[in-house]
């Protein structure tokens, strides 16, 4: 008996990308999945790859490829070729990325072609019609990437004229609506689907001002850096320092856990309120106007006490604050 024909596909754990898998597993081809893992993904826990994904490719029954993408990625975003969408995902050079990344599995697989769950006009900067053209060239893989929810929109890939695959049972669906997915997914019985359409930190306003503000003050952040950025108030303080500040119990915790020998945190003394992280050190200037911004967020009236300690074991010493006015400690918000 011959070899089935094998392919890559690129699962974010997304619908999109588990009905493309499926669709293709309907001809007979066996497919390995892949997952990138970022730490912009909005469902990855420690940066252990997305577990939207590992569900899917249980559901499905494929192998599952993890790879955790850091440095390169961060050198990305500092200055992508094809530029940001309407925050700071620089969509178009992502997939490039991850498809050259993709090609070398297929081809340490033996496998024939790429397979993702794009589908066209469906997402702004990335899924147009030229947009994906353009992903295609630069990738280097024109003709081997099958986008078999929106094949019959597109021209025929190598798969396809090869007769691997079959074109006519390929789909048609293109734009934003998401019914005819749902449809698919009922017929296929795919009811767990968390991760919907989007779960990418860099599409999302708030974060991608935080980032810039990261990227603009230390250029070459790390992964530890890009968690701090999930958790609590951002403030850019005037000598420089940046402050955090976290909004429940659940990020103070955070914070501490993040904190490093670096950082000095700032604790309420005697009445409950948030914890803060202060990085940079910019002197006491910016710690007085820290424990001061902080101070707007603890419910007690009348000059708070703070235990002031340099990173999370370190000794503490005391500093009393009123609270800065609520307009005055907006203007330091990242
Ligand atoms: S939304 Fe995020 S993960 Fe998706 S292509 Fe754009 S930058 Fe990449």
């Amino acid at each position: 008996m011959s070899e089935p024909i094998r392919a890559v596909a690129l699962l974010s754990g997304g619908l999109d990308s588990t009905l493309a898998i499926r669709v293709v597993q309907e001809q007979g081809i066996a497919v390995v999945a892949i997952n990138f893992s970022t730490a912009f993904c909005t469902c990855t826990p420690k940066g252990q790859g997305c577990s939207s994904s590992r569900r899917a490719a249980d559901q499905l029954g494929v192998e599952l490829v993890v790879q955790v993408l850091t440095d390169e990625y961060y050198a990305l975003l500092k200055d992508p070729p094809h530029g940001f969408g309407r925050a700071l995902n620089p969509c178009i050079d992502c997939r490039i990325l991850k498809l050259k990344k993709s090609a070398k599995v297929m081809r340490e697989r033996s496998a024939s072609f790429l397979i993702t769950g794009e589908v066209l006009g469906q997402r702004p900067m990335s899924q147009r019609r030229d947009a994906l053209r353009i992903i295609d060239r630069d990738s280097g893989l024109e003709g081997l990437i099958l986008r078999p929810l929106s094949a019959q929109h597109l021209p025929p890939t190598v798969p396809e004229r090869e007769g691997w695959v079959d074109r006519g049972k390929l789909l048609a669906i293109s734009g934003r609506s998401r019914k005819v997915q749902m449809e698919l997914a009922e017929h296929f019985g795919i009811h767990d689907y968390p991760c919907p359409a989007g779960g990418c930190l860099l599409t999302e306003p708030e974060f991608a001002r935080k980032l810039k503000d990261l990227m603009t003050w230390k250029p070459d952040f790390t992964t530890h850096d890009l968690n701090l950025l999930k958790v609590g108030r951002h403030f850019r303080l005037p000598a420089g320092s940046r402050l955090l500040v976290g909004k429940n119990e659940r990020e103070n915790q955070r914070l501490h856990a993040l904190a490093r020998e670096s950082d000095i945190l700032l604790d309420t003394e005697g009445v409950p309120g948030p914890l803060a992280l202060l990085q940079n050190g910019g002197g006491e200037e910016d710690l007085r106007l820290a424990a001061a911004i902080m101070a707007r967020y603890v419910k007690a009236a009348g000059p708070i006490r703070f235990r002031v300690s340099r990173g999370p074991e370190g000794q503490g010493r005391e500093l009393l604050a009123e609270a800065l006015a609520p307009e005055a400690v907006d203007r330091y918000r990242i």
